[in-house]
């Protein structure tokens, strides 16, 4: 059971039990139900081409709303699905659900964006991944192009010789890989240029700061150059001013993603946002 697993000494609720571990033991609890009673859904936040404005693809994010609670964010629950053991099948929902919404707008005759889902490392530490991936691919009937995985930077340089492995599987079937919060895991050049991977995404801490820390605009601007040497596609993460978006497209940043564009919105509001985009009114 739930309980029995969980951590940080959740089973042992008593009286002095406080309000933050309440909440949790809460969110633990209806995690159980919430995919039985569909209470999960995927925003979609888009990433757009710098120069064209254009969307490129979108990132799938999950929310949760909880009847008693109301909105719950991924930082809250994620790692709560992680430590159950839920994370499973609830990724297994996000893969299935994402990629049937990227064959929707396909069929709606948009012009093909690509979808971006999130895995966690023990998702990644799963037997049936790969299967998971060619089955969803299957029923669903998205092509592999159409796809992209994100893993953290952290989570690949937890065990990267493993995770290479894995990462290759993937991109085999056709699946585009993003590392993740890049920046922030100390991943090496040299592992860099063996790691199969198509786009590195700049974490938003260093991209917020990029017009007042020197330093900040030295480590994207360095990325940005190793990106390019590396022939990678550059996303900067959390864009939220024009200047940054600026000094990104001075520095031959490729896709932005961020609040100064679109936060995290339902599908309707994607197709709404790409036809705009392709009258040139957007
Ligand atoms: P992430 O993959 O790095 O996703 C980007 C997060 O930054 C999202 O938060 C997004 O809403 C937020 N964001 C985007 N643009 C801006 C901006 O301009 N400013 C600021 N301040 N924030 C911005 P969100 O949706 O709360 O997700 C947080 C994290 O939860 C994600 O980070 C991802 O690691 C995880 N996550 C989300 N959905 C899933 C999922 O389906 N599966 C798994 N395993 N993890 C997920
Ligand atoms: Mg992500
Ligand atoms: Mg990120
Ligand atoms: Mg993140």
């Amino acid at each position: 059971s739930v309980k029995s697993t969980g951590r940080n000494g959740i089973q042992f609720f008593t009286d002095q039990i406080d309000l933050n571990q309440n909440s949790r033991l809460r969110l633990l609890n209806g995690l159980h139900l919430a995919l039985q009673q569909q209470q999960f859904v995927l925003h979609y936040q888009p990433k757009v081409n710098i120069h064209t404005g254009q969307i490129t693809s979108v990132e799938a994010l999950i929310r949760w709303n909880h009847p008693e609670m109301g909105w719950v964010m991924p930082t809250e629950f994620i790692p709560l699905a992680e430590e159950s053991g839920l994370i499973g099948i609830i990724g297994r929902w996000v893969l299935e659900e994402a990629c049937r919404q990227c064959l929707i707008w396909q069929q709606q005759g948009l012009p093909p964006i690509r979808m971006a889902v999130n895995f966690s490392g023990h998702q990644l530490q799963q037997e049936s991944l790969l299967k998971s991936i060619t089955d969803v691919l299957k029923k669903t009937g998205l092509a592999a192009q159409w796809l992209e995985v994100e893993i953290t930077e952290t989570v690949i340089m937890q065990n990267p010789e493993v995770t290479i492995n894995i990462l290759q599987a993937i991109q085999k079937l056709g699946v585009h890989i993003a590392i993740d919060d890049f920046g922030t895991g100390y991943s090496s050049l040299a592992y860099l240029k063996r790691f199969p991977v198509n786009t590195l995404k700049i974490d938003r801490a260093f991209v917020r700061d990029i017009e007042q820390s020197d330093t900040d605009a030295a480590i994207v601007g360095a990325i940005l150059k190793m990106g390019a040497t590396l022939k990678l596609n550059i996303v900067a993460e959390g864009v939220e001013t024009h200047g940054q978006r600026k000094f990104l497209e001075q520095h031959n940043c490729h896709e932005i993603q961020g609040f100064l564009y679109s936060p995290a919105v339902p599908p309707e509001r994607i197709v709404e946002m790409v036809r705009q985009g392709e009258n040139g009114t957007g």
